[in-house]
């Protein structure tokens, strides 16, 4: 095997030495940032809703095929982030972009993430690859919104029930499309 030419480096003072140098910087996190702020992934082991990965229900096909289901789903975790707060890993990057403004030097995030810490924690920059859970798209016009209500709609009010890892809670199996506003759909992620 042939020796890499440029392998990562983890000398902090050449980091600082690089950084501090830097006009456009980019901050790119996923569900480990937020995992100090005990936001479920619903990936991996352990880690399911009822007997879901979110893989399995964050999809168009799965909307498609069991609404009120791929609905509950989102609820459950819409309300889950009711409880959930930034953490001392959101709110450095959101100083960070804020510091060096003034620099004329700018920092972006961009996020897989849909639970919108970063813009909690004062992040404006921010891209979100995967949208997030406080937006929606109409399925039938295409209507883009910001939508905070909790429920979204009366059909939902205590639904979602068997978080993760649980396999309680009733199985949903019906395909009956709940009175959204705009035919709501969540925004996969
Ligand atoms: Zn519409």
């Amino acid at each position: 095997m042939s020796e890499e030419k440029n392998p990562p480096s983890s000398d902090m003072a050449k980091f600082r030495e690089f950084f501090s140098k830097a006009k456009h910087i980019v901050v790119l996190t996923g569900a480990g940032v937020s995992a100090e702020s005990g936001v479920p992934t619903f990936r991996g082991a352990g880690g399911l809703w009822r007997k879901w990965k979110a893989q399995d229900l964050a999809t168009p096909e799965a909307f498609a095929s069991n609404p009120s289901l791929v609905w509950e789903f989102y609820h459950y975790r819409r309300e889950v982030m009711s409880s959930k707060h930034p953490n001392k890993a959101h709110i450095a990057i959101a100083e960070c972009e804020k510091r060096l403004k003034p620099q004329g030097r700018r920092v972006v995030v961009i996020t897989q993430n849909i639970d919108e810490l970063h813009k909690r924690a004062g992040s404006e920059n921010i891209l979100e690859l995967h949208g997030n859970l406080f937006t929606t798209r109409c399925t039938k016009c295409g209507d883009v919104s910001v939508n905070k209500d909790s429920p979204i709609c009366p059909a939902l009010a205590g639904k979602g029930g068997g978080g993760e890892g649980g396999a309680q809670g009733s199985q949903n199996k019906c395909n009956n499309t709940f009175e959204l506003p705009h035919s709501y759909s969540a925004n996969f992620a």
